[in-house]
């Protein structure tokens, strides 16, 4: 399935292409203040529609993960980093899809924290 995404003032736009069903609620320092539901997919399913250069990069720590935001109305609509086999991942914000039913999803606790 396809989904779009954006932030919330259409600065920035992406589709994703996968099968949405299980999401992580991680309690790291930044995902407890940022309140997003991770979804994770390889990093070439997800197409920006918009210029990658419209988005603001944080990255923390051992820079592992660039959270990607919006530099004018501050939604982060997803992360990249690369994976244990070093494949490039997204972690695509669910609460950044159109018309997802965030009930319906599994949601995973993950102890970010510890990591
Ligand atoms: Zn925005």
């Amino acid at each position: 399935m396809r989904y779009q995404g954006s932030c919330h003032c259409g600065r920035i736009a992406f589709e994703v292409e996968g099968e949405l069903a299980q999401v992580m609620d991680c309690n790291c320092s930044i995902c407890t203040r940022m309140g997003s539901l991770h979804w994770f997919v390889p990093r070439d399913r997800l197409r920006l529609s918009t210029p990658e250069d419209q988005l603001a990069t944080y990255a923390f720590g051992k820079q592992r993960i660039q959270h990607r935001f919006c530099p004018v109305c501050g939604i982060h609509p997803y992360g990249e980093g690369v994976d244990p086999a070093g494949n490039r991942m997204a972690a695509v914000n669910a609460r950044c899809l159109e018309g997802v039913d965030l009930q319906s999803l599994d949601v995973r606790p993950v102890d970010g924290r510890s990591f």
